[in-house]
């Protein structure tokens, strides 16, 4: 059995992967932005008996609000006992010192390490010796066995943990929002956060894919999203790449250390929501799939951008499958049987908002 959950994240990632069968095991990658938790994450770790919230890894991809909040919140829930045998998140004694002044450390990053601490939980441990989730600069890339699942790290490079260091506590500052200010929002039931008049209905017309593959292409510099944890899952004859918010371009780098000239995946989770920036033709290219997951509700950034998605229409082999795990707005303007038919994709959308999207087995439900 393989089974992967792409919850309703609001605009973040939470993704709960299950597999073998006797026993069955546990993962779990990032807790999605505020509000995420309460509503999708806890109810569905509910749904487990006590004793199989004992996960066999906690991955954080990385410190940005939108992947660490819901991870934050079940740590500080004493209701609901998790354990995970060892986490995955690279805080800041893992970000390789550069030269000048000590900056201070992001304050949800600092938060996560003090319960890390606090609750004495391996960290980094299985695969890494407590040391930086990190790809060397030369070599094979780490694969690392869990049971019969083997977990290939795609990403980051040092260099670009480097990188987070100097913009650690930056980082945690660009959302923009404060719990507070959400606390409120959620109390008044509207979760359409911030810049309602900036987060207009785009055009209801048709995409235009031809313009859209025109756009000028700029890779993210986003350093919290460079830093960002990235792996291939393998599992019976299932692979999987979850490419967190990571840049297209170390993705790229590691397809390429892996000796496949194309990665062939059953199920590709695209970096950063399906973001311009990104999702690069070069990364899809990079590509031998068919089923292409984003993960946002399109809340602040807008995701996915419509040029990402017409890359992977264009890229994305034969007929590509687009799964969303909702929809909106951003998403729904895909849902068009005269550009499906034209461009040779097909489009998929949960029923419910709470659905998100579960694969099971390879299919989806
Ligand atoms: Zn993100």
């Amino acid at each position: 059995m393989f089974r992967l959950e792409i919850l309703p994240a609001r605009y973040g990632d939470c993704i709960l992967l299950e597999y073998g069968s006797d026993p069955v095991r546990r993962m779990l990658i990032d807790g999605g932005a505020p509000g995420v938790y309460k509503r999708a994450l806890k109810p569905r770790l509910k749904e487990l008996a006590d004793d199989e919230r004992d996960f066999e890894l906690l991955v954080i991809t990385h410190v940005d609000y939108d992947h660490i909040r819901g991870i934050i919140e079940l740590a500080h829930d004493d209701s609901l006992p998790f354990k995970a045998k060892d986490i995955w998140f690279n805080g800041f004694r893992h970000l390789p010192k550069p030269p000048g002044p000590k900056i201070l450390a992001g304050k949800h990053g600092e938060e996560l390490t003090d319960l890390i601490l606090k609750n004495g939980h391996s960290w980094n441990s299985h695969g890494f010796n407590g040391n930086a989730v990190v790809i060397p600069e030369n070599g094979d890339l780490p694969r690392i066995v869990f049971d019969d699942m083997t977990v290939t790290l795609m990403a980051p490079t040092l260099p670009m943990l480097a990188d987070l260091r100097k913009d650690w506590e930056k980082s945690c500052e660009d959302i923009d929002i404060t719990p507070e200010e959400l606390e409120k929002a959620r109390s008044e039931g509207k979760f359409a956060l911030l810049g309602d008049e900036e987060q207009k209905a785009p055009e209801k017309a048709r995409p235009d894919i031809e313009q859209l593959l025109r756009e000028e292409y700029t890779e993210d510099n986003s350093s919290a999203n460079g830093s960002s944890i990235a792996f291939l899952v393998e599992y019976a004859d299932y692979r999987v790449l979850l490419a967190g918010d990571a840049h297209p371009s170390t993705l790229v780098e590691s397809i390429k250390r892996l000796g496949e000239e194309r990665l062939k995946l059953d199920f590709c989770k695209l970096p950063h929501h399906g973001s311009r920036g990104s999702v690069s033709s070069e990364l899809i290219q990079h590509l031998d799939c068919e089923n292409y997951i984003f993960s946002s509700n399109g809340d602040q950034f807008r995701h996915p951008h419509p040029e990402a998605v017409a890359r992977v229409i264009e890229y994305g082999g034969e007929c590509p499958n687009l799964l969303f795990n909702y929809r909106t707005r951003w998403t729904e303007i895909w849902d068009d049987k005269p550009l499906r038919d034209a461009y040779g994709y097909e489009t998929r959308y949960p029923k419910k908002e709470q659905d998100g999207l579960t694969i099971v087995n390879g299919e989806c439900q």
